[in-house]
């Protein structure tokens, strides 16, 4: 229960974390352990293009004080050859380089997808129920799109310029220690403005990610439900729901914009002051025979070297910072376990007879809000049993149960007498076959969604299952049969037709157990007969609950409970329930009589 109640409380972007940096750190590093070799001719090729960077102040001083002191033509010859060698060698092993730590990163970033995705598949529906697709995408995307930067051009660069820093360090130490303190000294101060530059960044960019999502997350709604949005002409109001969205995070992208715009012109002007007063410091080196010519010029190019290395490093803090923000909400999901989960010695069910039993069952959705009340209830193998009763009174959620969507508080729930939580959830759900009320389609062909029952289906299995669905023969008069694609969630299809597409798919699964929600809305004549026909022949030699809305129905059931507010009033055969003169008789005076439908409203 642990996560969906967490996501009860509050949304995922509102989770309070803790930011235990160097835990989030490890984690990351977990995910590149499998490309060390790659990262290893990273770290190699990097070394040696760092030093061979370092190599071209040196060189200038030898220019300065060798060869323009004593002009010497053919040492300039020299030099020049050696500086060519010296970047082609660059370039080279930087090649080598980006392409190799590229390579890591993008692998881990798809390890950390991959890993998310198969995480986010494995949380019941409760979790689904209680979290916002769109924040789950902006996490795949944004999120982890975010840990990328950090984990590809970024690492290598906040190696790269910390090793030229180190090394150019030293060999300003070298050539003159006096000087290089007195450049040392400037050095704690940046770091410190830095800092508290950096805990901004981080506050800010991880609100703007925020606010983002949630504009992400206004678009997608609008988008799923665009029927509704334009039958209520209510594009106004989306636009201005969208527009306020974005216009927050927009605000706080300005913030953090403020923050970056002055940070980096402040470190530059850190590092270039800094340069000045070492020009005059040096000067005065020069002056007293301290330093040669040649050697203040290579000091300062390595001191703006150091300079520029710095001011792109605190950049890199920054991206870093980013990284971290969007890595703790990735690692929250990942680190979530599923609600419903299989037991450690969970069973795999070879075959079942189809005995469903409700024992005692009692479910809330909600902490203290029963919506079954300690049901019982025994499906004998093959019998069918219709469930009806108001809208509202709990016949979709005993449907929950049976294939464990959701566990029961109280009390059990049985598939051949075992309990479902004793049962792998997909040796079990291999056995229970749904139709629901509103069938959605995958946008595919029709090929591609009713061999979703059953994956390795043949081309001859499939059409016998469409033919008993009475669906062959308009997939065949469709322009490209059984290769036509269906359009976003099937809209392309008629209601009826998308429900023999449907039932096709439950034949061709072939499940012992079946859960039927019957649709409510009336199609025509023809189509209503159509899939009455088909799901008869579903049916057969199958248990069956059938969520009835209609007397045809109802009559083809062995017998019919009666749900009433969580608990079951009635049970039996037709006759016995008119007979008895209850709430089911009530029911079918009320509705069958007219409207031929047994629930009240349209669940
Ligand atoms: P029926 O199928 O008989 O119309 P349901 O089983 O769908 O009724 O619903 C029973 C009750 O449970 C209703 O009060 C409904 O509001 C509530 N309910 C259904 N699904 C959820 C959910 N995911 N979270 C919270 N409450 C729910």
């Amino acid at each position: 229960m642990g996560i969906m109640r967490n996501f009860r409380r509050r949304r995922l972007s509102q989770e309070v974390f803790t930011p235990d940096v160097p835990v989030q750190w490890r984690r990351l590093v977990s995910y590149i352990r499998p490309y060390l070799g790659w990262l290893a001719i990273a770290i190699v090729a990097l070394v040696m293009s760092s030093v061979l960077g370092l190599v071209f102040p040196a060189v200038i001083q030898q220019v300065v004080d060798s060869v323009l002191e004593q002009r010497d033509l053919a040492l300039l010859d020299q030099i020049t050859l050696l500086l060519l060698a010296v970047f082609l060698l660059r370039s080279l092993t930087s090649l080598v380089e980006t392409y190799a730590t590229n390579y890591a990163g993008e692998r881990v970033v798809m390890d950390i997808r991959v890993a998310l995705y198969n995480r986010l598949l494995s949380f019941s529906l409760g979790f689904f129920a209680n979290t916002r697709v769109g924040e789950l995408i902006s996490r795949m995307s944004n999120d982890v799109g975010r840990m990328q930067s950090a984990l590809t051009s970024s690492l290598t660069q906040l190696l790269s310029q910390s090793l030229t820093m180190v090394g150019a360090i030293t060999i300003m130490f070298v050539i003159n220690w006096r000087l290089s303190l007195f450049i040392l000294v400037m050095v704690p101060i940046t770091v410190f403005v830095s800092l508290f530059f950096g805990l901004g960044f981080r506050r800010y960019s991880e609100r703007v990610q925020e606010r983002i999502a949630e504009a992400t997350i206004v678009a997608e709604e609008v988008f799923q439900n665009i029927r509704e949005v334009k039958s209520f002409a209510r594009e106004p109001y989306e636009k201005g729901r969208y527009r306020g969205a974005i216009q927050e995070a927009f605000d706080a992208t300005v913030k953090l914009l403020r923050i970056r715009a002055v940070f980096g012109p402040f470190v530059a002007f850190m590092g270039f002051g800094g340069l000045s007063l070492v020009l005059w410091f040096g000067g005065r080196e020069v002056l007293d025979g301290r330093l040669t010519g040649g050697a203040l010029i290579s000091f300062l190019i390595y001191g703006l070297t150091v300079a520029a290395n710095f001011a792109s490093l605190v950049r890199l803090y920054a991206t870093f910072q980013e990284a971290l923000g969007a890595s703790k909400r990735v690692f929250y999901l990942l680190d979530s376990a599923p609600d419903v989960e299989d037991a450690p010695n969970a069973q795999h069910l070879n075959r079942v007879e189809g005995r469903i039993t409700l024992d005692n069952a009692r479910f809330a959705y909600e902490e203290d809000l029963d919506v079954l009340h300690d049901i019982s209830l025994d499906v004998a193998p093959g019998e069918i049993v219709a469930l009806v009763g108001p809208s509202g009174s709990g016949k979709s959620t005993i449907f929950n149960l049976i294939p464990r969507f959701y566990d029961v508080q109280h009390g059990a729930v049985r598939v051949d007498g075992t309990d479902v939580r004793e049962i792998a959830q997909e040796s079990l759900r291999e056995h229970i076959g749904i139709v629901p009320q509103e069938t959605l389609l995958f946008g595919g062909t029709i090929r591609d969604n009713i061999l979703y029952g059953r994956l390795d289906a043949s081309e001859d299995e499939m059409m016998a299952a469409a033919a008993a669905a009475n669906a062959h023969e308009f997939i065949m008069a469709l322009p490209k049969q059984y290769d036509t694609l269906v359009g976003e969630r099937g809209v392309k299809l008629s209601g009826g037709q998308r429900q023999r597409v449907a039932i096709a798919r439950a034949i061709l699964k072939d499940p012992r157990i079946l859960l039927l929600d019957e649709a409510t809305s009336s199609l025509d004549n023809e189509s209503e007969h159509l899939v009455q026909e088909a799901l008869g022949r579903l049916m057969q030699d199958r248990t069956t609950l059938i969520i009835a809305h209609r007397l045809s129905t109802v009559r083809v059931a062995h017998r019919i409970a009666v749900i009433e507010a969580g608990n079951i009033v009635e049970l039996g055969t037709h006759d016995e329930l008119m007979a008895n003169n209850g709430l089911y008789a009530r029911l079918y005076d009320m509705q069958f009589r007219n409207a031929d439908l047994l629930a009240t409203e349209a669940n």
